[in-house]
């Protein structure tokens, strides 16, 4: 079952040297999720061969237009291809007059388009479904601003094979012990669920932190992630003016990596004022070794 980031977008504020603005797309098993929306995201999505029709929750950090400015352009391609599935666009207030703005006055879509307001201040669950759950954590950023935080759901347990032939293991048999019960044979011998089944693979998590002030108010929420994903606009040649935008340098981001003990860190969010990138890794490796850079097309797979 997968579990994999793809970044579509990586610069800050502006495309610059190939790059283009924040978005990404997570693969939770067959379902594919949809983190910020940038501008030219739609076009990334076919560079990449991301089936963009699947996707049905969109999850926006903030406003700025590095955020959403794909947002109008992707609505009107779904519209035009007839989609009828139901899309669903979580952010802070405000966007939906953002985007409506941009479509047609009276324009009627082809699916039914919902927008949810995410609480800014408080950390909250915001969605949830069988295989997933998403939580919105408050970042500090010059505007309302929030993180996402997936975490993957427990599935049932895998049951060994040769076990349903040695005991014969009836149907409910089975689907009690895929739900981690014992199970009672018709003998009267009980087995324990462990004789039974393989042991559960761990759960996976990834925390999208982009646009924010590296403060520690936010490392209780991403203890242990598999993968942080962390705003690094800056290197510390710039440490003043990250603090001024409220951005970070990848050294205050690998910072909170280690704080947080994540499984890896992902550096992203690069300021225009930076044509390569290898000073990133740099500064951040010396504080938290598991760090890689984030870059377009790249897809990063827990396994
Ligand atoms: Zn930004
Ligand atoms: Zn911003």
């Amino acid at each position: 079952m997968k579990f994999a980031l793809t970044i579509l977008g990586v610069n800050a504020a502006t495309p610059a040297f190939g790059r283009f603005p924040t978005s990404q797309v997570l693969q939770v098993h067959n379902q594919f999720f949809l983190l910020d929306c940038g501008e030219g995201a739609q076009m990334r999505m076919s560079d990449f061969d991301i089936p963009r029709h699947k996707i049905q929750q969109i999850f926006i950090s903030h406003l700025h237009g590095d955020h959403v400015f794909g947002l109008p352009g992707l609505l009107f391609s779904f519209d035009l291809n007839g989609r009828q599935l139901p899309l669903d666009i979580y952010s802070p207030a405000g966007l939906r007059d953002m985007v409506l703005a941009q479509l047609r006055p009276g324009t009627s879509l082809s699916f039914p388009l919902r927008f949810h307001e995410v609480d800014t201040i408080h950390p909250s669950l915001v969605f949830e479904n069988e295989i997933v759950r998403v939580e919105a954590v408050p970042l500090k950023h010059g505007i309302p601003t929030v993180g996402y935080i997936f975490r993957e759901k427990p599935r049932p347990l895998n049951i060994r094979s040769e076990k349903i032939e040695e005991y014969r293991l009836t149907i409910p048999q089975i689907k009690a012990a895929k739900a981690g019960e014992p199970v009672l044979l018709e003998n009267g011998e009980l087995l324990e669920n462990q004789e039974l089944t393989l042991p559960p693979t761990p759960l996976r998590s990834y925390a999208f932190l982009t646009d924010t002030l590296a403060d520690d108010s936010v490392i209780p929420f991403i203890k242990g992630v598999n993968l942080l994903y962390f705003d690094t606009t800056f290197c510390e040649d710039h440490a003043e003016n990250a603090a001024f935008t409220m951005h970070s340098t990848a050294r205050q981001a690998a910072e909170i990596a280690k704080k947080a003990g994540v499984g890896q860190l992902i550096c992203g969010h690069y300021s225009s004022r930076y044509r390569e990138l290898d000073v990133f890794l740099e500064e951040a490796g010396e504080v938290f070794e598991k760090v890689v850079l984030g870059e377009e097309g790249e897809s990063y797979q827990i396994v």
